[in-house]
């Protein structure tokens, strides 16, 4: 679904990811994490197009990002992506923020929409909440709307950079409740999150970048038991 080979990006002088190679098979779910600064967001932002690279051949379902217009509208609609801070409308009812992109940007009938965004909702656990705004909502629901209103698309793969990080903890577990549903029902996917649990518990490959390199790709057994690099060791250290 992803394939990322030889990528690297500069900020100005920085340079922020080093011949990146990274793929993705169908139903595959990556974990990807490290310290702040390593990459990641940017790394995940590249696959969707929201990041131009300077060097690279990146496809996602076998579609190049060559800078068009064409392929960028083509890989948005089979990428999926939910961020930290929900990025919902806020003057938009739950409902319409599901509904409206398949309405305008797809051109979907809206009772067929509509009918999807039910279903959706329920399967996030917020049927109750279909018709509130967003600010009426608490951050875990917010994020459950995020991660609805991004299924509406159908995407091959769901890009999720650190969607429980801005959520007080009680909720974490909501969010990654529905994720881990999502991974069970076979939705290719990759998170960059600091949630180790999870990624021992749904991860088919943990990734571990620093400055910029993937540093060791592992799956989580081998990974957390025994990681073969010192950034790696140094980093399982810190946060387990
Ligand atoms: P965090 O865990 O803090 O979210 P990260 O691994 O997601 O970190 P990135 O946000 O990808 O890291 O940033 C990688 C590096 O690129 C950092 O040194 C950051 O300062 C730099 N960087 C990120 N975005 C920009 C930007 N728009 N302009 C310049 N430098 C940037
Ligand atoms: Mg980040």
């Amino acid at each position: 679904v992803v394939e990322m080979a030889g990528i690297n990006k500069w900020y100005g002088e920085h340079h922020a990811l080093r011949d990146i190679a990274l793929g993705l098979a169908s139903g595959e779910k990556i974990v990807l994490c490290g310290p702040s600064g390593s990459g990641k967001s940017t790394l995940i932002r590249c696959i969707n197009g929201l990041e131009p690279f300077q060097e690279g051949d990146l496809r996602v379902c076998g579609i190049q990002l060559d800078g068009s217009d064409e392929a960028l509208a083509h890989i948005r609609q089979r990428a999926g992506m939910v961020f930290q801070n929900f990025n919902l409308f806020p003057h938009l009812s739950v409902l319409e923020n599901l509904t409206l992109g398949a309405i305008y940007a797809r051109g979907e009938p809206e009772h067929t929409a509509v009918e999807r965004a039910h279903a959706l909702l329920a399967r996030v656990q917020l049927t109750s909440q279909t018709h509130k705004f967003p600010g009426q909502l608490s951050g875990g629901q917010r994020q459950r709307v995020a991660i609805a209103r991004a299924l509406m698309l159908e995407p091959e793969v769901m890009l999720f950079d650190e969607p429980t990080s801005a959520l007080d903890p009680e909720m974490v577990h909501e969010v990654l409740d529905v994720m881990e549903e999502l991974a069970r029902a076979g939705q290719s996917m990759i998170v960059v999150t600091h949630e180790m649990g999870f990624a021992r518990r749904v991860a088919d490959l943990v990734v571990f970048m620093d400055r910029g390199e993937i540093v060791e790709a592992a799956p989580p057994e081998l990974f957390f038991e025994a990681p073969t690099s010192d950034r790696a060791k140094a980093f399982i250290g810190q946060i387990s």
